[in-house]
């Protein structure tokens, strides 16, 4: 026994005994009576110990500084701010489904707001079918159910655990709500990818595989026709050679153990090697490709191999989606801590409806199209993703018909400054 224990035991215990002996004494009562009235004090004063409210079964044998002393709490008080934290809502209602309890993220995750809800029946507060059914259930048949939860209006899946109470004088029912949107939401995604991918890979093998059986079936004798067949071939191979490059680039990007060789990087002579390598295709198609170099350097903090895929990619979509005539230009400048780098084309424009989806992986506007072209849907996933990695991002403005211009922006090279922004 010792701390505040020990001063409520002989607080209560003290003025006991006392009572206790000056009845006695005063009232010439009995050495009998005078040892009960003794005893009835000292049970009295131990009670008044054990039931201190608030108190832990520990006992240390030193008292503690003040300081660490545990505050004593009131369970409701405990229970409340415990729940009150809890990310998971949680629900408690009685077996006629008044509701006795609503923690803060139950009424979050519910969109109750601050109404008052005690006393109301669980189904006033959610209509849902599922979660009616599993309360039921676990009250019937007094064991644990778990359901999954649509709520369209707040647009969250949750995951519903009910378990039975044994609560005064019919029992109750606890319902918890964990928030799961997130997760199927990146389960959906990982399916849809796993489908995407063997679609992509699935088209060009088809075909391969079908110009062989032809050529195997005779089709080698048809001397007009073979060389075709082999062509085919080979260009289906290519497309599955550049798929399976950018889903490897895309993967490698995406794993958190990939170390970048980030340093200073010339962005004037990335420009320049990318703008050398497309102008042959740029050319042949009609399209005029510019590079607008501003008065001094621009220096970015990146990885030069992947700016060069990042500009790359740019640049072949600009020229892709640009009818002959049209232009493609190339222009950044640097200002405010960061470098920016926007692509311009005078091509088809992407609609409104599509803009915030095409970093999507394998998201196109115009399916056909982009496979005529030999692009594989994951080009500016790529380029979003290494921006990203860059520390910096990428943004497009774009009117149908018109044209698009995709800006990225990646952070300035450390000592480097300067006000060159287009
Ligand atoms: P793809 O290999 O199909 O070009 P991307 O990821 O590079 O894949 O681009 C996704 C889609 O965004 C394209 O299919 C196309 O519909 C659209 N797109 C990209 N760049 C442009 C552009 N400069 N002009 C018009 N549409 C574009």
């Amino acid at each position: 026994m010792s701390r505040d224990g020990a001063g409520s035991w002989a607080l209560a215990l003290v003025p006991g005994l006392m009572v206790a002996w000056l009845a006695g004494l005063a009232g010439g009562l009995g050495i009998w009576w005078t040892i009960l009235l003794s005893g009835v004090a000292l049970v009295a004063g131990t009670a008044v110990w054990v039931l201190q409210p608030g108190e832990t079964a520990e006992f240390p044998s030193s008292p503690a500084p003040a300081a660490q002393r545990p505050v004593a709490r009131q369970p409701a008080e405990l229970f409340e701010a415990v729940l009150g934290t809890m990310i998971d809502g949680v629900v408690v209602a009685d077996s006629a489904l008044n509701l006795l309890y609503v923690n803060g993220a139950a009424r979050e995750l519910l969109d109750l707001g601050n109404r008052p809800v005690a006393g109301r029946l669980i189904t006033e507060v959610s209509r849902s079918a599922p979660l009616q059914e599993v309360i039921e259930t676990a009250l019937r048949s007094r064991t644990n159910q778990q359901t999954e939860l649509q709520l369209p209006r707040q647009r969250l899946t949750l995951a519903v655990s009910a378990a039975p109470l044994t609560l005064d004088p019919a029992g109750g029912i606890l319902i918890v709500l964990h928030d799961v949107t997130e997760l199927r939401r990146l389960e959906r995604m990982r399916r849809e990818f796993v489908s995407n991918v063997s679609h992509e890979l699935k088209t060009p093998l088809t075909s391969i595989q079908a110009y062989a059986d032809t050529l195997l079936s005779g089709g080698l004798e048809d001397e007009t026709h073979r060389r075709t067949f082999v062509d085919r071939i080979q260009e289906q191979a290519e497309r599955l050679q550049v798929l399976i490059l950018d889903l490897l680039r895309l993967a490698r990007i995406e794993a958190d153990d990939v170390a970048f060789e980030i340093r200073a990087v010339d962005v004037g002579e990335v420009v320049a090697e990318c703008i050398d390598d497309r102008m042959d295709v740029a050319t042949s198609k009609g399209v005029t490709l510019i590079r607008s170099a501003p008065p001094q350097p621009v220096i970015a903090r990146a990885e030069s191999e992947g700016l060069r895929t990042i500009l790359s990619n740019l640049i072949e979509n600009g020229i892709n989606y640009t009818p002959a005539g049209g232009r493609v230009e190339v222009e950044w400048g640097a200002g405010d801590g960061s470098v920016r780098i926007s692509v311009r084309d005078t091509g088809v424009g992407i609609p409104k409806e599509h803009q915030g989806r095409v970093f999507e992986r394998f998201y196109r506007v115009d399916r056909a199209r982009s496979r005529a072209l030999g692009g594989t849907g994951l080009g500016l996933s790529i380029v979003k993703h290494l921006a990203q990695a860059f520390g910096g991002r990428v943004e497009l403005s774009s009117e149908q018909g018109h044209g698009s211009c995709f800006t990225v922006t990646l952070p300035l090279a450390d000592g480097v400054d300067g006000e060159t922004l287009p």
